[in-house]
């Protein structure tokens, strides 16, 4: 097992949630793939699993996203899409123009969150950001064609 499916099962005992094969199963799909619309964590999970249903699934998903274990981005497209977040943060550049979607590893928004919290009373466990704008191909081609 990776060790990013092995900190969110971590993260699953430490909010005293049971690990049932479904759970252990969807972690295990979404450490090996980020990005997972859910049909498709439903079809990974069935070819490792064939008994667990769709069903539970997808109550998997959201119980792992109100957990903060994964979170879900739309990537510029109207299709949500599950990643594992072992930080509890994840970050993409989108390009608006060929949505392409890089990836990046910290911001500086932690460093916001303490006076956040005591603006606003909220309890923040980590962040999903995504940055729009255009791809360095894009401009390029951009540039080319004017
Ligand atoms: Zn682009
Ligand atoms: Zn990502
Ligand atoms: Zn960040």
């Amino acid at each position: 097992m990776s060790a990013n499916a092995e900190l969110a099962l971590q993260s699953l005992r430490q909010a005293e949630v049971r690990i049932t094969p479904p759970r252990r199963v969807v972690i295990e799909v979404l450490a090996s793939q980020e990005h997972l619309t859910a049909p498709e964590v439903v079809e990974a999970v069935q070819k490792r699993a064939p008994a667990i249903s769709r069903a539970s699934v997808y109550r998997t998903l959201d119980l792992l996203t109100r957990l903060g274990i994964c979170r879900i981005a739309t990537m510029g497209l109207p299709i949500v899409r599950y990643t594992l977040t072992p930080t509890g943060n994840h970050h993409h550049l989108v390009c608006s123009n060929c949505l392409r979607a890089f990836e990046f590893d910290s911001c500086g928004l932690s460093a916001l969150v303490p006076e956040l919290e005591a603006r606003t009373g909220f309890r923040i466990s980590g962040h999903l950001l995504e940055a729009y704008g255009l791809c360095a191909d894009c401009q390029q081609a951009e540039s080319v064609t004017e």
